[in-house]
């Protein structure tokens, strides 16, 4: 089924978040260019020093503060299928005095998660009396928990990076730089139907035991394991992360003995998920797994990170977090094994939690793909 966006971005939502925002006891939401914004207009503005502000009062009528010569781009955006109000600012008017005119005496504001520390003050400097706190505390509810039709973009996404990995095994091999590697792989994430490639790790040796590795000049040398995680975002402005294993030739016998344990505390923490389990205990099923076989020590981060308009959203998947999963939580599984100096891996699949259990958007074989 292919997304669109009027579905991804249904008018209905900006009166959910008009409500959450009420019941929030915050007056309005200021809301400028990132994935806030694009959560609830569809409108994927470009970050600038010039304001673009959606505002959505409590109650009341929403607006968009644009700069003039944006206007035509906000118009053409999903943003104009809401029936909101464009405010053109011109080049010598000031944009912040014109949104705290039409605000009035407000007691608070939320503020988009990702505004500039410029924009913020500026509001602060308009509204001296109001007080600020993050429009995510109470977009983070909503974004939590996708659609039906957010499921289908993220399953979407999921195919498109699965279709990658399956091509992984043609661009490894000994002699070749992870770079070399990771430039073929980036190319074939864009040609697999992303709109952009948001992060390429092509870990060798070494070089795997770092969990947000990158690519660098190194050789691939025959018998190293390689960890391979990519991601990038869908046209349909969702987005994809999955982790494989390779290794060119054999691998070394003890990265093969916790490379099973790796498989069956992945296995274990997405054989959790179902409705009503805390995210912390999804993640205590794969440490388990990892700490009983003695390797506790080298699984060094959470377990995983939601997933949707953005790479890393709600929920997290750590210790401490004991909200509990709803059908529509999607997050990624990813434990790790890393051995400092040695070799490391990690497994990582989307997640999606459904009525009764756990849905894997990535699909391509978990066991160590040797090439
Ligand atoms: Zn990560
Ligand atoms: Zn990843
Ligand atoms: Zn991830």
């Amino acid at each position: 089924m292919a997304v669109t966006s009027s579905d991804l971005y249904p008018v209905s939502r900006l009166a959910a978040v008009q409500e959450a925002t009420a019941k929030a006891g915050i007056d309005a939401l200021l809301l400028t260019p990132g994935p806030d914004l694009r959560y609830v207009s569809g409108y994927d503005a470009k970050p600038l020093e010039r304001l673009t502000c959606l505002v959505v009062p409590a109650s009341g009528e929403a607006y968009m503060l644009v700069p003039r010569l944006e206007l035509p781009a906000a118009e053409a955006s999903p943003a104009s299928r809401l029936g909101l109000e464009f405010v053109a600012w011109d080049e010598t008017d000031d944009p912040y005095r014109i949104a705290a005119d039409r605000l009035g005496r407000v007691a608070t504001v939320g503020l988009a998660d990702r505004m500039w520390a410029m924009s913020s003050l500026r509001f602060r400097d308009v509204l001296p009396d109001t007080r600020q706190v993050l429009a995510g505390g109470v977009l983070r509810e909503l974004r939590m928990r996708k659609s039906a039709v957010e499921v289908a973009a993220l399953r979407e996404a999921g195919e498109a990076i699965d279709a990658v990995h399956r091509q992984v095994p043609e661009f490894l091999r000994a002699g070749r730089t992870e770079r070399e590697v990771g430039r073929d792989i980036a190319e074939a994430i864009l040609a697999a139907g992303h709109a952009t490639v948001d992060f390429v790790i092509v870990a060798s040796g070494p070089n795997g035991a770092s969990p947000h590795h990158d690519v660098s000049d190194r050789v691939i040398q025959a018998g190293e394991p390689v960890v391979v995680d990519i991601g990038g975002q869908l046209h349909n402005g969702y987005c994809s992360d999955s982790t494989r294993n390779y290794c060119v030739g054999e691998p070394p016998a003890e990265y093969a003995a916790y490379f099973e344990v790796l498989r069956r505390a992945q296995e274990a923490a997405c054989a959790a998920v179902r409705p009503g389990v805390t995210c912390e205990s999804i993640d205590a099923a794969a440490r388990e797994v990892i700490t009983e076989a003695g390797y506790g020590e080298y699984f060094i981060h959470r377990t995983g990170h939601g997933i949707g308009i953005e790479t890393h959203e709600e929920p997290y998947i750590v210790a401490g977090n004991a909200e509990a999963m709803e059908p529509g939580f999607a997050f990624s599984v990813e434990p790790g094994i890393y051995l400092p100096g040695r070799h490391g891996a990690r497994i990582e699949d989307i997640v999606v939690c459904g009525e009764n259990e756990g849905e894997r958007l990535n699909l391509t074989p978990r066991e160590l793909v040797i090439v």
